[in-house]
């Protein structure tokens, strides 16, 4: 997961259209969040994806070249499953937001899919949940600026789904060297949002523990030549080539890249990540490099 910055006061002009909000208009009135279409319009597509690079918003992985990425309604707009509700209630979902831009992400189809977020939407306190929308504008149009999750109107529910456009995830997760995630400090957040999108199924792990895999073995090949009977390495040189793995760490956090938020975790536990993995005598010299190289790049 990455930290998604998007200003959510400028909508694609789709979204904002007179016939969007009468479309909105309707949906309101029918109370059916399965009528919207403006939210997977192809300009809505396109300027979520720039956002996104293309990249789910809750593992990050690459969508584009094996499937079609979904747009997701943070807020389900066709009913709340029943495990996130107060027993015995029911819920039509957030209808009303539908097409709203603030509500709306990109989601991979494993992480969407219905059994993992689907139609999920855990609160902190089930019994805080907004069932109606906003009111109407005293001219009778759908009142978009308080449709938005900032709005006073939602605002008092604490959703435990991270939405990486609302805060930055890295400080609620701890990453594991086998690749999994957990919760840090007992975020209920971490721990919800693992639970719900199955942020831990295999594939995920194994991909992202292969990149610190990777960058383990790398050094301790370096580590090799440098210490080899033959032709062994200067520790200049030995310094050099473990520089251009510590870049291409780096190099693993421009945006559209996958799993940035590995590269993340690496730089920040850098000892438990990757030096884990490397022969305890060498740790002094290789966190000393490490540690110059991070504090002058
Ligand atoms: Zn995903």
């Amino acid at each position: 997961m990455r930290h998604i910055t998007k200003d959510i006061t400028s909508p694609p002009t789709a979204l904002t259209s007179n016939n969007c909000k009468r479309q909105l208009k309707n949906i309101v009135t029918t109370r059916k969040g399965k009528k919207a279409t403006y939210y997977h319009k192809k300009t809505v597509v396109d300027a979520l994806n720039i956002l996104y690079k293309n990249k789910c918003g809750y593992c990050e992985s690459r969508i584009n070249v094996v499937a079609s990425e979904n747009v997701e309604h943070y807020r389900p707009k066709a009913g709340v499953d029943q495990i996130d509700l107060i027993a015995g209630t029911t819920h039509v979902g957030y209808y009303w937001l539908a097409n709203e831009w603030s509500n709306l992400l990109i989601a991979c189809p494993k992480c969407n899919q219905q059994g993992n977020k689907g139609n999920r939407f855990p609160l902190s306190a089930p019994n805080s949940r907004v069932v109606n929308p906003p009111a109407f504008l005293a001219n009778g149009d759908v009142d978009l600026i308080a449709n938005r999750y900032t709005s006073p109107h939602i605002a008092g529910e604490v959703p435990l789904l991270i939405n990486p456009e609302h805060k930055d995830p890295i400080p609620e997760f701890l990453l594991k060297r086998n690749g999994d995630l957990a919760q840090k400090n007992n975020s209920v957040f971490a721990e919800k949002t693992i639970e719900v999108c199955d942020l831990n199924r295999q594939p995920l792990s194994t991909a992202r523990q292969k990149i610190i895999d990777d960058i383990t073995n790398r050094i301790n090949r370096q580590i090799k030549e440098w210490k080899a009977d033959v032709d062994p390495l200067t520790d200049a040189q030995f310094k050099r080539q473990l520089e251009i793995i510590f870049s291409d760490i780096i190099l693993r956090l421009k945006d559209d890249r996958q799993y940035t938020f590995v590269a993340k975790m690496i730089i920040k536990d850098f000892e438990t990540l990757v030096l884990s993995g490397v022969e305890n005598k060498f740790h002094t010299t290789i966190e000393k490099y490490f540690n110059d190289f991070i504090n002058t790049n």
